[in-house]
């Protein structure tokens, strides 16, 4: 059988050509016509007025609280369980993260927490819609909108992703999006942020090129960055985005088979979409619960059978630059990260690996 993918990227002739017209345009760097392009297109696929490319997902977070002016004594809301790269633009900031337990369900942030985790000095709520999965938008942007806080939505993994047919990176003041080489498109690297305010958008645009007032040459009235996208990722990043209806719905199919064949499975459960949700399923993700092996055991057996799999996210309080805002207990974060795993969700595999790789599963832990 061919290798099985965890994540790796799916590129093609497609991508070739528009590289090659890149190249051939000798627009490599940060000026050429595919960033505007590439920009205005996922605004319009998001559903938001503007999209500011970037250089990174990490590159788009900072930017987006750097933007609101979060800063010293500052707080920002975060799920304890997430990528770190949600968290340390929260460092880079100078302000300080509070974490908030997950759902064991939707393995998302749990709305009441996070309404209690508000104080004075609360300047966002940072959801993350983990593994693709959106969060519970319609009680947070209740809290957000009750309380007058910010949302700034980590879409970093949700490309596609939905509730009540809305996409995901249209419910916060601004949301970030990632194009890491793993994530659901890929630009080889770099993010977006959407908004739908065109003073924030632009006044971005202006940062992330070292706030460079152009009609004044070399001027630069403020502290900016250079987080510019470059024209040879964004000439990528338009062949995977035409790619992208295609990718949703293979990553839907791991799901729907790996759910078909492992439903029923004693210790199984699955990630759960909330009800008018729509997952990208990014990674395809299970918790096991096992009387006698666990998770690295589990692990090592799939691994003879040639199948990749991760553990989820260990809680950030884990890290020692975090430890000292551990506060209270997780139980549901601590709980995910025993027994949760990332199952095969590259677009190179194909459905019968799919199929073999919950077969296996079932194999492992029915032995
Ligand atoms: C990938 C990711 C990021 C950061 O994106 P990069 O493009 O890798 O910098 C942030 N948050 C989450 C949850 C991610 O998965």
């Amino acid at each position: 059988m061919d290798t099985i993918f965890l994540d790796a990227p799916n590129l093609g002739e497609l991508e070739k050509q528009y590289l090659l017209k890149c190249v051939d345009s000798t627009f490599v760097s940060t000026a050429g016509p595919f960033i505007p392009e590439f920009e205005a297109r996922f605004a319009r696929y998001v559903g938001t007025k503007r999209a500011v490319s970037t250089q990174s997902g990490t590159a788009a977070i900072h930017l987006a609280l750097h933007e609101l002016g979060i800063g010293p004594g500052d707080e920002v809301i975060v799920p304890l369980i997430t990528f770190i790269a949600s968290v340390n633009p929260v460092t880079y900031v100078g302000a300080t993260p509070v974490f908030v337990d997950i759902d064991p369900s939707s393995w998302n942030m749990i709305p009441e927490l996070v309404e209690r985790a508000i104080t004075k000095k609360t300047k966002a709520i940072l959801p993350v819609h983990i593994y693709g999965n959106p969060c519970d938008m319609d009680a947070i942007t209740e809290i957000s909108q009750r309380h007058g806080i910010p949302i700034i939505e980590d879409a970093t993994e949700s490309l596609g992703a939905s509730v009540h047919g809305r996409r995901t990176g249209t419910f916060g003041s601004m949301a970030c999006f990632s194009f890491n080489g793993n994530k659901v498109i890929t630009t080889g690297g770099g993010g977006m942020i959407t908004t739908n305010d065109e003073k924030l958008a632009d006044h971005m645009k202006f940062l992330v090129n070292q706030a460079r007032d152009e009609s004044k040459g070399y001027y630069h009235p403020e502290i900016g960055f250079n987080y510019r996208m470059t024209n040879l990722e964004a000439s990528l990043g338009l062949a995977q985005f035409e790619r992208l209806p295609d990718f949703l719905q293979k990553k839907r199919r791991y799901m729907e088979i790996y759910r078909e064949i492992l439903t029923g499975v004693k210790g199984i459960e699955f990630q759960e979409e909330y009800p008018d949700s729509i997952s990208s399923w990014w990674l395809s993700s299970i918790k096991i619960n096992h009387p006698t092996k666990d998770l690295p055991q589990i692990q090592k057996e799939l691994k003879e059978k040639g199948i990749p799999t991760r553990r989820i996210f260990v809680p950030i309080t884990e890290f020692p630059p975090y430890e000292k805002y551990k506060k209270e207990e997780y139980p549901n974060s601590y709980e995910l990260y025993e027994k949760g795993l990332n199952l095969p969700s590259s677009t190179l595999n194909s459905e019968e690996q799919a199929e073999f790789v919950a077969r296996s599963i079932v194999d492992v832990i029915e032995a």
